[in-house]
């Protein structure tokens, strides 16, 4: 499904000890995040040897995860139904290019309002989404489950195991949990919440099995898929000094986080920092459309 082996991009830090490395994981599908492919690896090979389909799953109007089971899905020849937060996308004229892509690949999209999405784990939910569409493979939002999580473990290879930090973007937890997993005792990995929440030590906790892990909360920019100008130029300003495109969504508010750690010292110095860089890209156009009714600076592509 995709190429392996992803390469390590050293990005280069002025007037520091400090080794940052990327790993490339963006660049397993120009338009599908990488660590979503990961997620769904095993679990499209569930879904067929049981059987079981469609996949059925859940999301927001810009979610990298139905992007990612749309194009997997058809890749696969398996049928995908995407559960829509929001009714008014549906009645738009033109659907964002998520949802526009989503919809190319073959997703059935059904838009649910704010109230029905938030049922969304409930059993009379499902079962009423069973009545309409027969038996499917779930999928819970975000891809997370013990499937992901294992396909998440073979981001982290052999030659990763000499870098001290190895850091990433969370959202639903699956991705950190898949690196704490392969992870060696020695390293330490930080995770960079995208959005605001205590829920989600606890859900790492669930699939993750050791303790050489911690969370960074300052850097979600008051929630998910909220930004701020700082953030935006600095993804701007990222891309023309390492030629590596961040999205606004996770990668850039990770790295935005790493940069500003450096900077107040949290990193002994010699330190050296792998940086997963989980994709997300298929975002940017969809933010741009945004910051572009508010006359904001838009992030370059
Ligand atoms: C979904 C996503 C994440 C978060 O992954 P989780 O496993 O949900 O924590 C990080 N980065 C990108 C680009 C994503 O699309």
């Amino acid at each position: 499904m995709f190429q392996d082996p992803i390469y390590n991009q050293k990005v280069n830090i002025p007037n520091s000890s400090i080794e940052l490395v990327i790993k490339r994981e963006d660049l397993i599908h120009p338009f599908v995040s990488g660590n979503k492919f990961r997620k769904l690896k095993y679990n499209i090979k569930q879904a067929k040897t049981t059987r079981l389909r469609p996949i059925l799953t859940f999301g927001g109007a810009f979610s990298n995860h139905i992007a990612a089971v749309a194009f997997a899905g058809k890749e696969h020849g398996v049928p995908t139904i995407g559960i829509i937060r929001g009714e008014e996308l549906g009645l738009k004229k033109h659907l964002n290019p998520t949802l526009q892509f989503a919809k190319l690949n073959g997703m059935q999209l059904k838009f649910v309002s704010r109230d029905d999405y938030k049922k969304k784990t409930h059993s009379e939910f499902l079962s009423l989404l069973k009545d309409e569409f027969g038996a499917f493979y779930m999928l819970p939002e975000g891809g997370t489950n013990n499937l992901a999580v294992k396909g998440c473990e073979e981001i982290l290879q052999p030659i990763d195991y000499t870098y001290n930090y190895v850091c990433c973007a969370v959202g639903t937890g699956g991705t950190i949990a898949g690196l704490i997993n392969a992870s060696k005792e020695h390293q330490k990995i930080l995770g960079f919440p995208a959005l605001k929440g205590d829920f989600l030590q606890e859900d790492i906790r669930k699939f993750a099995n050791r303790d050489n892990w911690k969370l960074i909360t300052d850097y979600h920019f008051g929630g998910y898929g909220k930004i701020k100008p700082e953030l935006i130029s600095f993804i701007n300003t990222f891309k023309k000094n390492h030629n590596i495109p961040l999205d606004p969504i996770y990668t850039g508010k990770m790295l935005f986080g790493i940069f500003d750690r450096i900077a107040n010292g949290y990193f002994p110095e010699n330190s050296k920092i792998l940086a997963i860089h989980t994709g997300g890209l298929q975002g940017i156009a969809g933010m741009n459309e945004m910051l572009k009714r508010k006359k904001s600076p838009l992030i370059e592509v």
